[in-house]
């Protein structure tokens, strides 16, 4: 049998191949991608048959076993009789419901994580069916009130419950932030089929999820339609106002940029997007909110 920090290692190794593989696309993996998870030469099941928990028993290929539960999922589908009520609890934290039946069970290798401070997989699924990956903790257990406390990190839920206000706040906002991004992340990438808006540039791994209204602002939304599919380049330029969006979807390049002579990145890349056409989703209710967008463009209109 491995030992514990060998296991950590392995875990953290797959956690990070699992989220990599989903951000080579709009951040999210299939049910059946994660019932046949290809690792270091091996085919993995990452997530329960049936259930909320996944706790990898003898069909697991794997020499050493798990000391502890490798996955929980979280789904969205509001049956009758919903067990899984997750929701967002007190100092950021998320609280995880545990089936029926206590720590019986599948709920003792939950404990066992939270006892040894190891990492798993969170799968929380999206409108579309697919999973949004997580790598989580166990923070505390209340196994008599069916739940556990989780969080994507362990120092920042140490400092969530600081008595310093400062270490308090920003641990919240980080933790609200970790939880929060990769499923505005894979809403917008996949809304915008896997593409930058502006240069249709299609390959997820250069493709990030920019907000219109900045994160910082208390306005700000996780909802698709303060959201914009573009690649990194196209990213920074809209942040730094090097280019801004109208609210008729058209790019409009800084004055200075356009007089500008370098290289191909330059011309073809920032210059000749200028005055053409933002690709937008089919759908109105994922397309670009055109408040948003223009109070952005004022901004950019502004600046000197
Ligand atoms: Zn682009």
């Amino acid at each position: 049998m491995w030992s514990l920090y060998e296991e950590i290692i392995f875990r953290d190794a797959l956690i990070e191949a699992v989220i990599s593989k989903a951000n080579e696309d709009d951040g999210m993996l299939s049910r059946t991608e994660l019932g046949n998870f290809l690792f270091d030469g091996i085919y993995l099941r990452l997530i329960d048959p049936q259930g909320g928990i996944w706790n990898p028993g003898s069909s697991w290929p794997l020499e050493d076993e798990l000391r502890a539960t490798l996955s929980i999922n979280t789904t969205t589908k509001k049956k009758k009789t919903n067990i899984y009520a997750d929701k967002e609890v007190a100092d950021g934290l998320w609280r995880y419901d545990y089936q029926a039946g206590g720590v019986a069970g599948r709920n003792t290798k939950m404990r066992k994580a939270m006892e040894l401070k190891i990492p798993l997989l969170w799968f929380r699924q999206e409108e579309s069916g697919d999973y949004v990956p997580y790598k989580i903790f166990v923070i505390s257990d209340f196994p008599e009130d069916g739940y556990c406390l989780i969080s994507p990190d362990l120092s920042l839920a140490v400092a969530a419950s600081s008595e310093s206000p400062l270490e308090r706040k920003y641990a919240l906002r980080e933790i609200k932030q970790r939880l929060h991004q990769p499923a505005f992340r894979a809403r917008v990438i996949s809304a915008y089929e896997t593409k930058c808006a502006i240069c249709r540039l299609g390959h997820g791994r250069l493709l990030d999820a920019a907000h219109i209204t900045a994160d910082s602002d208390e306005s700000s939304s996780t909802s698709v339609t303060n959201g914009l599919s573009l690649c990194k380049i196209h990213h920074t330029a809209y942040d730094i106002n090097i280019l801004g969006i109208d609210a008729n979807y058209r790019v409009h390049v800084r004055e200075d940029i356009l007089k500008e002579k370098d290289g191909p990145m330059l011309l073809h890349g920032i210059q000749e997007m200028d005055q053409s056409e933002i690709w937008v989703p089919f759908y109105e209710s994922k397309k670009p909110d055109k408040e948003r967008l223009n109070a952005r463009f004022v901004e950019f209109s502004d600046q000197t």
